[in-house]
């Protein structure tokens, strides 16, 4: 999704477009892995030195709300990383130790979600997280154990 894509969305749902949530998105396609709330507050703290990070997070709770965004849980809310849709819907493996976030292919939704509707449930969202370490991570507390 480009910037001109999500600010489009953003109208169209009906919400103002400021010129800091224009930095906070223009911050999202900055750095080359999904950032956290604090990564995108530095970036827009440049420009905008009064942001606070609840904006931050309210602008990207708002983002991923309507779709433009995928926010990736991490087990502590503070390390939630955000990233931009580029592609369609999916999910991440996380790593505990780096915090990398690995793209997977497959939604594992689909399965349940016929399941679910037969027997008369809405489905209105849902997320999907696997955790574990990177190779270097985990090749890293191997050799310190080996020690
Ligand atoms: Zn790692
Ligand atoms: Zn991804
Ligand atoms: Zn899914």
């Amino acid at each position: 999704m480009t910037e001109a894509k999500i600010i489009q969305k953003i109208k169209k749902k009906g919400y103002k477009i400021t010129s800091q949530r224009r930095a906070i998105i223009e911050a999202l396609l900055v750095p080359d892995r999904p950032p956290t709330a604090k990564d995108v507050l530095e970036i827009v703290r440049d420009k905008y030195p009064d942001v606070s990070l609840d904006t931050v997070y309210r602008n990207l709770n708002l983002l991923a709300e309507i779709g433009c965004v995928i926010k990736i849980n991490l087990k502590n809310s503070e390390t939630s990383r955000f990233e931009i849709l580029k592609r369609h819907h999916h999910h991440h493996l996380i790593c505990l130790g780096c915090g990398e976030a690995v793209c997977l292919e497959k939604c594992l939704l689909d399965m349940h979600a016929d399941v679910l509707n037969n027997k008369g449930y809405k489905i209105v969202g849902h997320a999907f997280e696997i955790y574990g370490y990177c190779p270097s991570c985990y090749n890293a507390a191997e050799k310190s154990k080996e020690v």
